[in-house]
């Protein structure tokens, strides 16, 4: 079962897809894992990502697409993956359907988790607290919002055309 999960910055999709893993038996891929786990390297790819993501912008789509790609013709992923925070542009759901469309592995549904922006705003405060995230600070994460209403909302409608 393939499965994409959109939801605003702390709208609790890491939780969520947490839960849904557990229940399906299916690997949990989130592309914002995998880019932190890049840039806690000390090499020039490391220090290019941290320069988008500490200013809450998306890493570039090529970058995104590379990684995401490897893991899902991996064998971890025969019985399906649960995507988390990808895709988040367009060009990244175009890039996603070719894939799976060369791998003749059509995606089964997405899933929108919807949270106001006052309610993310405070929450992500929070966190910013608990963990420490570089990204999670007021001017970064009121872009990360306006990133997501701009570039991932359209996507909504993109997979409702499609029946997902
Ligand atoms: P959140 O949901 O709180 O934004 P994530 O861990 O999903 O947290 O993402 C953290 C950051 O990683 C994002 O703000 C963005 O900079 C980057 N990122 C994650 N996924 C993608 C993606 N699919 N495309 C581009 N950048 C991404």
């Amino acid at each position: 079962m393939l499965i994409v999960f959109i939801g605003p910055p702390g709208a609790g999709k890491g939780t969520q897809c947490r839960r849904l893993v557990d229940l399906l038996d299916i690997p949990h891929l989130s592309t914002g894992e995998m880019l932190r786990a890049v840039m806690e390297q000390d090499t020039a790819l490391s220090r290019y990502v941290a320069s988008y993501i500490n200013a809450g912008k998306l890493a570039p789509d090529h970058l995104v697409m590379r990684i995401v790609s490897q893991k899902v013709k991996s064998p971890d992923c025969t019985n399906g993956a649960l995507f988390d925070g990808f895709p988040r542009t367009m060009v990244q759901a175009q890039m996603l359907d070719d894939l799976l469309v060369e791998l003749k592995r059509p995606l089964d549904v997405v899933l929108e988790l919807q949270v106001p922006d006052e309610v993310l705003i405070d929450r992500l405060l929070k966190r910013a607290k608990i963990d420490g995230r570089a990204d999670d600070n007021d001017a970064t994460i009121r872009e990360r919002l306006r990133v997501f209403h701009d570039q991932t909302k359209p996507l909504v409608q993109y997979y409702s055309k499609q029946g997902k």
